[in-house]
This record gives structure tokens, C-alpha cells and sequence, in this order.
């Protein structure tokens, strides 16, 4: 019997040299001779909180990471704890919840400082560990001056208002400028966004010749008055082309019944595809085919959000792949 056993190991041994020789000779293969095969994963994606609005156990925060490490950033924080533990419970991550938001998370970037986007980091930051908050100058001062007070909370930050806990240290981002993320393996680079009567952020995180693109709310264009999008879009035109981009992660708030004078700076089904559609025309039609499209920040209640999904749906003539995310679901790109 014993005997059998051992035998039987061996020969599973042997199996698995000869699975893992085939996946290397696979993942070789991938790199070298299919550059976009879908194997070759660059990022890993946990939504925390996947929602624009009322549910404060879900609101915007994406933890992401290289690939194959676990030192991930989070962009915005909604919802830090309840994500969290959600992802604990679907076997996500194998720590506690404390050592995941102590190490895993190594630093925030943050769109825009409205509570919706802020409020887990606000709250968790007692049981916090030392890191870097990464913003435009207008969110970060908003964050010091609002959020960071001994008013409001304790000022855990390394500036405004005294005494300092000096926990956090902010790291104003200028636009078009790239910034190295302190204990990861990514870059950052920030763009502004129209938002209502305030600039959000888009962040294109980098690694290796990998990149993914995360929009804090934002309105269209044309309602906005602006040319942030199109700028935007300008910029990573080349990206989608060369195939670099891995994924777009950008708002739908409200379905398409909602007047263009109450968007309030956000976007709907019908929006998101004149953007899409914007895009497209710098990057040809065929670039944008099953292109990774992340949709975020949509609001309750659950009959929007089903229009929502429908509208995308129905409203996708350019065949991206759209992905609604799932609160603690990991997502590999
Ligand atoms: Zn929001
Ligand atoms: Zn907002």
C-alpha cells in the first residue's frame, strides 16, 4: 500500500514536471512569439468597492499590483475594510484584514477628494501603517485642510495642520509628469478630469511595458465644456494601438434616463460611448475591438444599475469588452 503510494506520487511528480515544463515552454512561447497573448498577465485588480453612491460598505477603491507581487497601491478609498474582508471570504488574499491593509497596501492615489473616494482611508487611518498619499496639489490640499484636521479627525498627515502624526506624507502630482510609487513596481503619471466644479484625476499606472488607465469620476466633454477627456484620449491613443493598455477603468454613475442637467460631472451608457467613440477615431475601429473596459462608480439603486448594464450593452457598437467588477473579485489582466 505504502509502496502504491509512493509509486503513485512519483508518477504524479513526473505529471506535474511534465505540466510545468508545458506551462514555461507555454509562457516562453507567449512572451516571445504572441507579444498580446492573453496568458502573459500584467496586472491583478481587487476591487474593495465597486459603487458611486449611498452603500458606505461599497465605494470607489481598487487595490492593483504587478503581477506576481503583493505590493499593491489603492486608487481611491471608498470602502478599505469591508473590501477587504470581503475578498478574505472569497480566498483573494490569505492574511488578515489588518496585515493586507498594513502591508499589502502600500501607498493611495487618490481622483479627488469628494467622501465617496476618501472615506475608508479617513477612517482606517488609526490602524494604518506609514505610506504615501498620491494626488493632484487641488485634492491634496482639500485633504489637508478638510479631512487631515484635529477638527474633523487627527491630522495623521506630515503637514497642515499641528501636532503632526506624520503617518502619511502627501506626494503632489504634477500633470504629464511620471512619478515612481514607493515600494511597487509601478509608475504613475496624472491627468486632469472635468468634474463638475472640480478636477479629478485620471492615473496611468505603469509597469514594465504594461499599463492600465483609472478615471476618478468624471463628466463628457461636451457637457463639461472641456478637452480633458480628448487630451486624455490623445495620450494613450498609442498605447491602445501598440497594444499596451490593458484596461480602462471609468465611470458610468447613472443610466441614460438622466438629464444632461443633472449628471452632476458624471457619465451614462450613452456618454461613455461618445468618449469611447472619441477614442476610437484616434485609434482606428479594429484597436478598440475587446478592449478591456472597466465600468465603475455605478449608483444605487440596483434598477439603475441594471439599466446601466443593459444600455452598455445595447450601446457597444465598437465590441469593447466591458467588465462590471465585483466587490473583493480579484481580476487579472
Ligand atoms: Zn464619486
Ligand atoms: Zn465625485
Amino acid at each position: 500500500m505504502k509502496f502504491f503510494k509512493l509509486r503513485k506520487s512519483v508518477h504524479e511528480n513526473k505529471h506535474k514536471i511534465q505540466t510545468d515544463m508545458f506551462r514555461n515552454f507555454l509562457a516562453i512561447f507567449c512572451i516571445s512569439v504572441l507579444p498580446h497573448c492573453g496568458s502573459a498577465q500584467s496586472f491583478k485588480i481587487v476591487p474593495l468597492g465597486i459603487k458611486g453612491g449611498i452603500d458606505e460598505s461599497n465605494l470607489s477603491a481598487y487595490m492593483v499590483a504587478a503581477s506576481g507581487t503583493n505590493n499593491y497601491i489603492c486608487l481611491d478609498a471608498g470602502t478599505l475594510h469591508y473590501g477587504i474582508e470581503k475578498a478574505i471570504s472569497n480566498k483573494v488574499f490569505s492574511i488578515s484584514s489588518e496585515q493586507v491593509l498594513n502591508q499589502y497596501i502600500k501607498g493611495y492615489l487618490i481622483s479627488h477628494a469628494h467622501l465617496d473616494h476618501i472615506a475608508g482611508l479617513i477612517i482606517n487611518s488609526p490602524d494604518d501603517t506609514a505610506k504615501t498619499i498620491y494626488g493632484l496639489a487641488s485634492c491634496i490640499e482639500t485633504i489637508k485642510t478638510h479631512y487631515f484636521t484635529w477638527e474633523s479627525w487627527a491630522n495623521f498627515a506630515d503637514e497642515g495642520e499641528a501636532p503632526l502624526l506624520k503617518k502619511y506624507h502627501y506626494q503632489a502630482l504634477t500633470p504629464d509628469s511620471t512619478y515612481t510609487i514607493k515600494n511597487t513596481e509601478m509608475t504613475v503619471k496624472a491627468f486632469p478630469l472635468s468634474h463638475s466644479n472640480l478636477t479629478s484625476t485620471a492615473f496611468l499606472v505603469k509597469s514594465k511595458d504594461a499599463y492600465i488607465l483609472y478615471l476618478g469620476d468624471t463628466g463628457p466633454d461636451e457637457i463639461e465644456k472641456s478637452r480633458n477627456l480628448h487630451k486624455l484620449w490623445l495620450s494613450i491613443a498609442p498605447l491602445i494601438k501598440d497594444n499596451q493598455l490593458k484596461a480602462i477603468m471609468i465611470e458610468t454613475s447613472f443610466p441614460d434616463e438622466q438629464p444632461d442637467k443633472t449628471l452632476f460631472g458624471h457619465l451614462t451608457p450613452h456618454w461613455l460611448m461618445v468618449e469611447m467613440n472619441d477614442l476610437a477615431g484616434l485609434t482606428g475601429a479594429d484597436a478598440m475591438k475587446g478592449l478591456n473596459v472597466i465600468v465603475t462608480h455605478v449608483k444605487p439603486p440596483q434598477i439603475s444599475i441594471d439599466k446601466i448594464k443593459a444600455q452598455l450593452k445595447a450601446e457597444d457598437t465598437l465590441h469593447l469588452n466591458l467588465i462590471l467588477p465585483e466587490q473583493g473579485k480579484e481580476i487579472d489582466l
